[in-house]
């Protein structure tokens, strides 16, 4: 179903299905939008911009404080959805609907904070800056985190006065369907928040439209092309968050289950399919480095995959897809065949279903490592003998979204914080750790310089400065030359 204008309807276009990873079942059918819907759905929410523009910020702020109620008192039934359809183990999926919850609480902050009125006497009068929501809002989503990300653009635009298109991820749109039917209830007015359903196609026709931005999270591959499509048009403002090739560094621990522990959440958390996600294990040689490689290859083959139902639970359940474990097996195979030596190998036990087990490649002294995102787990190993050659090895990457140094020293964090190429950077915190509290975006390939989290407000308006005096006086001094004649 799409939703345009406060109304519930088909599309007219393809049918597509979303699968429960875990167990292939149907969950969701429907048809996709197609060009002239999706210009139905950016029409309603121009039509709608101006008075939700002109809403008191406490009345916006109002309807999604009922949203957020809504949300909280359906914790429960978002969790099984999410884990459904996205293959999430139960306690990953929770965790996802907890930032669902607590995102209006900061992005309010953020708003007041980064973009409220400012005021300040300068010699010319008054300094003021003001901020203007921009119009229509194009929202992606991807599929890892259906509810999470979509709404980390949502709310901000929302609360700053934007109105909004949304399209789901085409493997999630169960979830964004029910989610955006929780918006109808909090009472947001007709075309203010419109939904599309479908997949490539549907998102370029959204992107083709009468938009005014483009808030998008999901592969690096797509934000090019849609960087690519604005080319030549500033007035489009894109928000584009994007995938990594993450580095997580070992130099020292106190205590070895801990950094196995943050290791393992960095890399396999959600079946490694965070943009957060290590992907790139660097282990500076030393005395624990053996130790601490044999502990994790063994923790990791001991990890539970499963069902997201599951009892005893998972930690991991399945990827997404079919396809996606396929693409893993390949990427596995391929990092094998340019000399990577598996300490722990990728399993795939049911060819017609995605459940894949965490994998572990020694890549040192590989020469020809590709540079890719592999959206999965899968982590690659590699042995150095000083930080320098682990700097080096972190920053030679196009992408710099997220790293983590695990170090009992503080002073060798702060040596890699200072010269690490990444959005963010953790110290002994595994490297999928963020806080809301704080800006969440990349460098490189990961992002447009555009951080979400704590620092959307920022992308949702813009500013106006003005320089203001209440009674308007002619100057004692008139400039050489000038002359009033009245
Ligand atoms: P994706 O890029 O395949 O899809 C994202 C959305 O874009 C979907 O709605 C899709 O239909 C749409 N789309 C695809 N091609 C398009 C085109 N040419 N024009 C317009 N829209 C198009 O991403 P995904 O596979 O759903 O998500 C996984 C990726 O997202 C990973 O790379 C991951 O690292 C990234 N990700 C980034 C963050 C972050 O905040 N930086 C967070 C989560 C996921």
């Amino acid at each position: 179903m799409q939703y345009i204008n406060g109304l519930w309807t088909d599309a007219g276009g393809a049918t597509f299905a979303s699968l429960n990873p875990a167990n292939g079942t149907v969950l969701w059918e429907g048809k996709a939008a197609q060009q002239a819907e999706v210009a139905a759905a950016v029409a309603a929410a121009r039509e709608a911009f101006p008075a939700w523009a002109a809403h008191p910020p406490a009345e916006r702020y109002a309807i999604c404080s009922a949203f957020k109620d809504i949300m909280d008192a359906h914790r429960e039934e978002l969790t099984q959805m999410i884990a459904q359809e996205t293959g999430k183990a139960l306690w990953d999926a929770a965790s996802e609907v907890m930032a669902v919850v607590a995102k209006l609480t900061y992005a309010h902050e953020a708003y007041v904070e980064r973009t409220g009125v400012k005021s300040r006497t300068s010699p010319v009068g008054n300094a003021v800056v003001r901020h203007r929501p921009h119009g229509v809002m194009a929202v992606y989503g991807p599929y890892n985190f259906p509810a999470h990300l979509p709404n980390g653009h949502i709310i901000p635009a929302l609360l700053a006065g934007n109105t909004v298109v949304f399209k789901p991820s085409e493997q999630t749109p169960m979830v964004g369907q029910w989610y955006v039917k929780q918006w109808e209830k909090a009472g947001l007015p007709p075309g203010v928040l419109n939904l599309v359903q479908g997949e490539r196609e549907t998102g370029i026709a959204l992107a083709n439209a009468a938009i005014d931005g483009v808030l998008f999270t999901g592969s690096s591959a797509t934000g090019k092309a849609l960087h690519a499509q604005f080319a030549g048009r500033p007035e489009i403002l894109l928000a584009l968050e994007m995938g990594g090739n993450n580095a997580l560094i070992f130099h020292s621990t106190a205590d070895m289950r801990a950094a196995v522990h943050e290791t393992l959440l960095s890399a396999f958390v959600g079946t490694g399919q965070r943009c957060t996600c290590a992907r790139r294990l660097i282990v500076i040689e030393g005395q624990q480095s053996d130790r601490y490689i044999d502990s994790l290859v063994h923790s990791a083959q001991q990890l539970r995959v499963g069902p997201y139902d599951a009892d005893p639970a998972p930690f991991m359940g399945p990827v997404i897809s079919n396809k996606e474990a396929q693409r893993l097996l390949d990427a596995q195979l391929d990092l094998q065949s340019r000399g990577g030596a598996l300490l722990l190998e990728m399993k795939r036990h049911d060819p017609n279903l995605p459940f894949v087990s965490p994998a572990i490649i020694d890549m040192t002294g590989v020469k020809d490592v590709p540079d890719e995102e592999y959206f999965g787990p899968l982590l690659q190993i590699f042995r150095v003998k000083t930080r320098e050659d682990a700097l080096l090895l972190a920053n030679n990457s196009r992408f710099g979204l997220s790293a983590a140094v695990l170090s009992k020293e503080h002073a060798e964090f702060q040596w890699f914080s200072e010269r690490l190429k990444a959005g963010l950077i953790n110290w002994n915190r595994q490297t999928t750790g963020a806080s809301g509290a704080g800006p969440f975006g990349g460098v490189g390939i990961s992002g447009n310089h555009r951080p979400a989290g704590y620092y959307s407000a920022d992308y949702c308006a813009y500013p106006v400065a003005s320089v203001e005096v209440d009674t308007l006086t002619l100057p004692a001094q008139l400039p050489p030359g000038m002359d009033i004649v009245a």
